[in-house]
């Protein structure tokens, strides 16, 4: 039996996404794939409404972190200068993309447990009038934080700057509000709220923003996808099957409700995990209300460690994931995203009883 995936991506498949990945073969210079790409391009842009005269969207192959690299290498202007907000593994990582391409960058870095400290954002933002954009996680993995977009985006907003968004884990499953927040752009994968396969990742760029950009990067230029895509091209070739995948997956999005049905569901799964858990007597990481609808993390009880509570799930068809770094011997993680019926989740609580009961 397939196991299902409570890993944060890839996610357990539904039999329609794994088998539109036996297409035909397709070559990335034929019409066929121009209006695969098209469809999954605009598709994209429908999760939440977006106009293609202001929105773009570069599709690209490659993990979720391809996507994020190509969003900071090519987003911040020549002249430009970055301040990454900092509270888990991603937060780090785009600071670490930032540096290797020799952006200007600054941090502001917070406790992994920690939600982002506005008043020190605002205060960070007055004293270097330079920074144009800050990089902040949505949904950070790390730990299952929300972090709040509305707070930062006013704080940006009053000082002129734009915000670079690594949803990666978000996108398809939390509002996002494009409209109302200074978003430059926003980077996110095939493989995780949007329950396609790992291998496409995506930039939605503003188009006033591309304006701006200064690519460093001949592979992740997101103007150079932009560019092409607009014109029915690739400057690359694409990993056909996984576009397949997502334009299955994002169809069935459209299906069982769109993105505010998808969270609500996801919602719904966590809330059941979370209080079996407290029953348990199994200690959450952060309060409910912090959190994303994706992914929870839970506090590893002293009598089981992480190797025991991974396998004894693993042996009864789940996949858990562990914390990383500081946390990798203190929390797992739990994750709702993915083909998950109601049977699975009832056989999920019952495995849960004999590891933790
Ligand atoms: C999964 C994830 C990424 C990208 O990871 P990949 O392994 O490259 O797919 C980036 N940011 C966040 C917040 C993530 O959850």
């Amino acid at each position: 039996m397939n196991p299902i995936l409570l890993n944060p991506g890839p996610v357990t498949l539904s039999n329609a996404v794994r088998e539109s990945m036996l297409g035909a073969d397709l070559c990335h210079r034929e019409p066929e794939f121009a209006e695969l790409q098209g469809a999954i391009r605009q598709k994209l842009l429908d999760c939440y409404s977006l106009d293609q005269s202001a929105w773009s969207v570069a599709l690209m192959t490659g993990s979720g972190t391809a996507a994020v690299e190509a969003m900071i290498s090519s987003m911040v202007p020549g002249s430009g200068k970055l301040l990454v907000l900092e509270n888990g593994v991603y937060g780090e990582r785009m600071h670490k993309i930032a540096s290797r391409y020799g952006i200007a960058v600054s941090a502001a870095a917070h406790a992994w447990t920690s939600a982002i400290d506005i008043a020190n954002v605002k205060h960070l933002l007055e004293a270097d009038p330079d920074i144009t954009h800050v990089a902040t996680v949505h949904h950070e993995t790390t730990t299952g934080r929300l972090n709040d977009l509305s707070a930062l985006g006013e704080v940006c907003t009053q000082h002129n700057v734009q915000i670079l968004l690594d949803a990666v884990s978000s996108f398809g499953a939390e509002a996002i509000d494009f409209n109302d927040l200074p978003i430059a752009a926003c980077a996110a994968t095939a493989n995780k709220c949007l329950h396609g396969v790992p291998g496409t990742c995506f930039v939605v760029a503003g188009r006033d923003s591309l304006n701006q950009a200064h690519p460093r990067s001949v592979y992740l230029d997101v103007c150079a996808y932009v560019k092409a895509q607009d014109a029915s091209g690739t400057p690359f070739t694409q990993s056909i099957q996984t576009f397949y995948a997502l334009n299955a997956a994002l169809d069935e999005l459209v299906a069982s409700g769109g993105v505010m049905a998808r969270g609500e569901l996801y919602r719904q799964r966590l809330a059941t995990v979370r209080s079996k858990l407290a029953a348990l007597g199994i200690k959450p990481l952060l309060a409910s209300d912090d959190c994303s609808c994706v992914l929870h993390g839970f506090e590893l009880p002293t009598q089981i460690s992480y190797a025991e509570l991974h396998a004894q799930m693993k042996a009864a068809g789940f996949i858990i994931y562990a914390g990383q770094g500081d946390f990798a011997t203190s929390i797992f993680r739990i994750s709702m995203m993915g083909e998950i019926s109601g049977a699975d989740l009832a056989r999920l609580l019952d495995a849960l009883d004999a590891a933790l009961g």
